[in-house]
């Protein structure tokens, strides 16, 4: 079953889906419908999600690396939209850290303040992303539009 890649190595195969290092096999299945998962967990579509919640921030990273269906350019903008979302939250609080979004990264890294969406919503969305549902998605961005403006004032204003 073990599938040695050298350097890479060792890593699992699992019928089809991404395949995970040896040391993420006995990581707990994060899912939609399931309770917050502290920590790391792999995610439905085959990602590597850690989720940290803080007294004043929620630190969310999601790995897609060897994920190519989570690696395409409409997931990119997806996750996008909804790290623009999450700052906007960090901009309205007069956060001075720096925005924590690389574009077309498969590391992808949220940052939030606490209070201003419910951890288990924001993870809730990121998971439904991965599996092409973006209704929670579209109701961060609304609500953080709603809450500091437009989440892209630049391209919103020409
Ligand atoms: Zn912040």
């Amino acid at each position: 079953m073990g599938v040695d890649r050298g350097v890479l190595g060792p890593y699992v195969g699992f019928d089809g889906l991404p395949p995970l290092h040896a040391r993420e096999v006995g990581l707990p299945l994060a899912h939609p419908y399931g309770q917050v998962v502290q920590g790391r967990s792999v995610t439905p579509g085959g990602g590597r999600l850690t989720v940290e919640e803080g007294s004043e921030h929620h630190r969310i990273t999601l790995d897609h690396l060897g994920c190519d269906a989570q690696a395409t350019p409409e997931k990119h903008e997806a996750f996008k939209q909804l790290a623009l979302a999450a700052e906007a939250h960090c901009l309205l609080a007069g956060c001075r850290h720096p925005a924590r979004f690389a574009s077309g990264n498969v590391h992808r890294c949220f940052e939030f303040p606490q209070g201003a969406i419910e951890l288990r919503v924001f993870v809730r969305a990121l998971l439904c992303v991965e599996l092409g549902d973006h209704t929670l998605l579209d109701r961060l961005v609304a609500a953080a539009a709603e809450a500091a403006g437009p989440v892209r004032p630049a391209q919103a204003r020409g």
